[in-house]
């Protein structure tokens, strides 16, 4: 637990989240008006001695609201309503959140695009919001293909992402799609590295064309994928609490996130899926600030970190990097 005065600073910092999967991130309030009995106490994984067993046992409990809760506009509203407010009450003012193309299987036939004016509906006052179009290495298959074609188009959506458990290898229709979504000046991101070794996070990066890999902790590994995310100035969107509880780091204490940041190689962190992690953006800091090891200093460059790569006009940029370097000065 961090210090009282240490919580106080984490708090104070201005803060961007650049890693939030929204299906993750239920409320447990809502999770508890679905399955009140289920859900009558915080679930065991909230607990922070708690370790998945492994991904499936991660994707089980997932499974266990997912299909339920996401499945309108109306409930996605109710849920990134409550995720974004608490978001702006941990003084985080930037976030690029993903929304899961699998739902538009689940909606009838409500047009997908609903789903994206929902969200940005529930947007607070003081966030900006990037929003996000997530799926799978292999779901771009019949009806989600022409979905995925589509949606790369529209306003609401801002780029997006590969999710899941890094499997199977990046298929050709992913870098084809990812260059059409660049070429429309958008963003593309890929989760690699957590799971599978650093040669997936070199092809996230040469074959995929990423800038922006969701975790890549295999690549310290790998001096050549260390110099190659150099080389393209690629940002690392980390998630600490996460990686434990998945067991892909063995503790807190040894996360490698300063080992990158030593190394040059840019690195934010996030809350990956709150609802399944029971984390809060400011508990990334406070974890990292205590077992982590990392003096003040490293917190505010993370921060800084977020704001140097994310969507905003550069006066408002400069602005937020400016407060942050006053705090890492006191
Ligand atoms: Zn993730």
């Amino acid at each position: 637990m961090p210090s009282p005065d240490l919580a106080a600073f984490v708090q104070r910092l201005p803060k961007t989240e650049t890693h939030l999967h929204l299906e993750g991130s239920l409320p447990l309030e809502l999770a508890r008006r679905m399955d009140p009995e289920y859900f009558a106490t915080p679930p065991a994984y909230w607990r922070p001695d708690f370790r998945f067993t492994d991904f499936a046992q991660f994707q089980e409990q997932f499974d266990r609201y997912f299909f339920k809760w996401f499945v309108s506009p109306e409930n996605y509203y109710e849920s990134c309503r409550r995720v974004m407010a608490d978001v702006v009450a941990q003084n985080g003012v930037y976030l690029e959140a993903s929304f899961h193309l699998g739902t538009a299987e689940r909606i009838g036939d409500v047009p997908f695009r609903e789903i994206a004016r929902a969200i940005h509906a529930a947007k607070p006052p003081g966030l900006e919001l990037r929003l996000f179009l997530g799926m799978f290495r292999d779901h771009y298959a019949g009806r989600l293909a022409k979905v995925v074609d589509e949606a790369i188009a529209w306003d609401e959506i801002a780029g997006v992402d590969l999710h899941g458990f890094e499997r199977p290898e990046f298929q050709p229709w992913s870098a084809d799609i990812w260059a059409k979504v660049r070429a429309l000046g958008k963003v593309t991101k890929a989760h690699a590295g957590e799971f599978m070794p650093a040669a997936d996070v070199r092809r996230a990066v040469e074959y995929l064309g990423v800038r922006r890999v969701q975790h890549g902790l295999s690549a310290l590994g790998d001096p050549a994928v260390m110099q190659l995310l150099r080389d393209n100035e690629v940002t690392l969107d980390m998630t600490p609490i996460s990686n434990v509880k998945l067991l892909a780091v063995p503790s807190m204490r040894e996360h490698p996130i300063k080992r990158f940041l030593d190394a040059g190689v840019r690195c934010t962190i996030s809350t990956d899926d709150p609802m399944l992690f029971g984390n809060r953006l400011n508990d990334e800091y406070g974890a990292l600030g205590t077992e982590g090891g990392l003096d003040r200093a490293t917190l505010v460059k993370i921060a800084q970190n977020g704001f140097a790569v994310a969507d905003l006009p550069a006066a408002v940029k400069a602005g937020y990097l400016r407060e942050l370097e006053a705090m890492g000065a006191e």
